[in-house]
Parts: structure tokens; sequence; C-alpha cells
């Protein structure tokens, strides 16, 4: 088969999944096992690429999880626009490298129009440096490095250079219910889990200013503050105005990670909950979750971009570009990369302003819609419902998690679960473009019905 062929069948396929996703069971009744085994055996020679993909559908599908359809509701997971979807795609067939404007003039100048965009769409300082990463990992890792120089250097130690052996202890102070990537990111750029100082939050998730203030006070030296745009299990939202004057008033970095959350600020109706956060110094936040672009790919920003390129960049002589335009390996953590613009441009050319911005209030209207259909049928909510997270809780624990696992068995919908300030919910985040008020309806229905028979 031609090459053109191939992938005219390969991108029907695709589309086929994705119209069966929508009423496919959710998730699949198919184990990893059997699709290794399906898979398993080394072959000793070439086959036709036809021939190829046939196999590796055949084996793979029936364990693939509908998370592209409209009642997945698991983890933050957005549904991937068709534009989005299509120029990804296109990203694989054109296989440009995005290192820099040399390596590809069309993937550099595309991150900077899409960077553009973002920045204006989440209220971030168009003055802010950005990297276009693999997610939010990624984005918060590249942000604490950013910052990691930053104070470092305030203290009068170059850590690009000197490394950290012999260096001031950096302290990092940070919102109690920060998201595990936070710690990963400590953990990966050396400044190791203890040199967390934890907040105490309240039942929503929110940092306490005031226990943030003394925590300040009490430590010395270099000083970094992390706080959450969207808590991933309640969706709340720091006090920016007031955390980050506290923390700038004692000369620490604030980074947000702002993963789900900082997307509010691209809707008129839900900005108010982002207020104060451009005046921090980094933000991190995911393409692949609420705006909906294929996996992977997230942002991160900061608004000193010196710090950011000298944590991130590196020069060697043959690399050395044709033209000034930037470099966006410069700011990330790879070198040779996929070119992820594409894909963040084609998403937010297909919904504008408005479309985004519709995109993040129907959501939390869904979201609004699902916490009310359970609560009228005696389930009890444990979050106030400001975004698009609810988490619901049947009695005690044990119930809670047999009737996630009856919901999750169902194929209706699919939902995780999750431990919050000590108790078991079912959790559910609408994150996806598909997911309308009948979809919302159905799920509800079917967690209604996994309840009474788990009485
Ligand atoms: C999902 C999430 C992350 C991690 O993002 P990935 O895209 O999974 O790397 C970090 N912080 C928060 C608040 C999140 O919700």
């Amino acid at each position: 088969m031609e090459l053109r062929d191939l992938l005219i069948a390969t991108a029907a396929r695709a589309a086929d999944f994705r119209e069966q996703a929508a009423e496919a069971r959710v998730f699949p009744d198919t184990s990893p096992e059997t699709v290794r085994d399906a898979l398993g055996a080394l072959p000793a020679g070439p086959a036709p690429a036809a021939q190829v993909v046939d196999e590796l559908t055949k084996a793979v599908e029936p364990a693939l999880v509908a998370s592209a359809g409209p009642r997945y509701f698991g983890f933050v997971t957005g549904g991937a626009l068709d534009a989005a979807t299509a120029a990804d795609f296109l990203t694989t067939g054109w296989d440009q490298n995005g290192f820099n404007a040399t390596s590809s003039p069309a993937a550099a100048a595309v991150e900077d129009v899409a960077a553009t965009w973002l920045k204006d769409l989440l209220g971030l300082p168009a003055t802010a440096s950005s990297g276009f990463v693999t997610g939010g990992q990624a984005a918060n890792t590249v942000c604490l490095a950013a910052a990691r120089h930053h104070v470092l250097a305030q203290a009068g130690w170059d850590v690009e250079r000197d490394g950290l052996h012999g260096a001031p202890r950096v302290r990092v102070i940070v919102n109690a219910d920060r998201h595990a990537t936070i710690d990963r990111a400590l953990r990966l750029l050396g400044l190791g889990t203890s040199s967390v100082v934890p907040v105490r939050t309240d039942p929503q998730g929110r940092a306490d200013v005031g226990e943030l203030s003394t925590a300040l006070s009490e430590v010395d030296g270099p000083r970094i503050v992390c706080l959450q745009a969207g808590d991933v299990n309640t969706g709340a939202f720091d006090d920016f105005p007031a955390a980050v004057e506290v923390a700038h008033r004692r000369g620490a970095w604030v980074h947000v990670d702002g993963a789900v959350g900082l997307w509010a600020a691209a809707s008129p109706r839900l900005r108010h909950l982002t207020a104060g956060v451009a005046a921090a110094d980094s933000w991190s936040t995911d393409g692949h979750k609420w705006l909906n672009v294929p996996y992977d790919s997230g942002y991160a920003f900061c608004a000193h971009p010196e710090a950011h390129a000298a944590a991130t960049a590196y020069t060697a002589a043959y690399l050395a570009g044709q033209n000034g335009f930037r470099a966006p390996s410069a700011f990330a953590l790879e070198s040779s990369r996929r070119a992820r613009g594409f894909a963040t441009w084609a998403a937010l050319r297909q919904l504008g302003r408005s479309g985004l911005a519709d995109l993040v209030d129907r959501c939390c209207t869904l979201a609004q819609r699902f916490a009310g259909q359970l609560a009228a049928g005696g389930v009890t909510i444990g979050n106030d419902v400001v975004l698009n997270q609810v988490l619901a809780a049947f009695g005690d624990d044990e119930r809670t998690r047999r009737v996630l696992a009856a919901v999750q068995r169902s194929g209706v919908c699919w939902m995780g679960g999750t431990t919050w300030h000590g108790r078991a919910y079912l959790r559910i985040s609408v994150s996806s473009w598909r997911t309308t008020e009948n979809d919302v309806d159905r799920s509800a229905e079917a967690v209604l019905a996994a309840f009474r028979q788990e009485s």
C-alpha cells in the first residue's frame, strides 16, 4: 500500500474510534496482559507497513480507554479538539524538529504565535517567556529551575556553574495540598523534598496566608513559594493578591501551578478566581487537560526571561541559528523535540477567545449540574464546586470505594477515586469539549444506580 493510502486509511481508523467513543464502554474489559501477549513475540523480519498498522490496531483496540469520548471524568482529561487532532496528525507527517528556527522556521514561528495568544488568554504579562513542554510536570520543573536560578543568584550563588554543593539552602514554602509533581520537580532539581515547608490549608485546599507569612519569616535565605490555581481535587484557588504580596515582601519567588485552574482566566465569568495571579514570577499549565490538545502538551511561563533561559538554554557551536529568532528549545527541557506549537495553535484557532471561554464555562456549569443531581440523590458533595471538579462521598469510605468500583465496571462513564483530607471520594473532572448535559445526566444516573446497589 502506498503511503498516501496508508495514511488515509489510518486517519479513517482514528475517526472511527473517536466516533464510537461516544457510545462504547468507557473503560475496556481487556487486560494489559492480553495486549502484551498478543504483541509480545519479537518478529524475525520485516513486515509491510499496512500489516503493521493492522496488527497494532487489532491488538490494542479492545484495551483502549474512551477518554476522547464525552463521559470520561477521570484525572483531568480533555477530549482533544478536532482541529488540534488534525494538526497533531500533520505534526507527525511534517516531522519537524522544533529545536530552533534553523531546524524548523515553521515550528519556531508557530510556537511564538501560540505563546503570545496563550499569555493574552491566561492574563499573564506579555513580556513573560514561554516554554512548550510535555505537560504540567515538565512545566513545574522548568519553572522551578528558573526559580532556583533566580533565588540563588540573588544570594550570590551561580547554581548553573557550581551546582548545589555548598550552596545556600533553598526553602520551598508550599500549599500543603500541592500536586505531587511539585515534589518530583524538587527531587529532580536537587533541592530535595526536605526543602519543603508545607503551609496548612482550609477544607477546600487554600493555603492559609497567615501561616504562609509566618513560614516565610521563620526561614532565612533563598525562598520559593508554590501556590495553586485549581486544586486537582477541589478546584480551589489560592488567595493570590494576599499570598503573592506577602511572598514578594519577603523576597521570595512565587510559582503558580495552574495546570487546571489557570484556564479560568480565559472566562469573563470565572476570571475573578485568578485575580492577582499575574503578579507571580512563574506559571505552569497544561494543554492536554482543559485546552483539549492531544497528549502531550504543557506550558511553562516565566516573568523573568533571563532566569528562564539561564536555567534551560544551552549553546553548542554546531547549533547556532541562522537568524536571531527565538529558539523554542532554550525554554524547555528537551533539545530535539516535537513541534508542539501546531496542535496548540489549532486548538486556539478553532475556539477563538469566545470559544475557549465557552468551553471553560460549560465544563464548570456541567460540574455543578453533576453535583446537584448527586446531592439530590442523597450523595455528600465534599467540595465547593467553584470550577470543574466534584468530590462525592457515599457514607463511609468502604462504601464510597464499593460505589466507585461499581461505576467503573458499569462502562457508562469513568471516574477515579481520591483521598481528600483523610476521606475517600469519587472524583469527577469535567474537562472535555464533547461532554453534554445528556452525558452528565446519564452518568449521574449510573452513579446513583451504583449507590443504591451498594447500599
Ligand atoms: C495534572 C496536574 C499536574 C501534572 O500535569 P501533567 O500534565 O500530568 O504532567 C500538576 N499540577 C496539577 C495541579 C495538576 O492538576
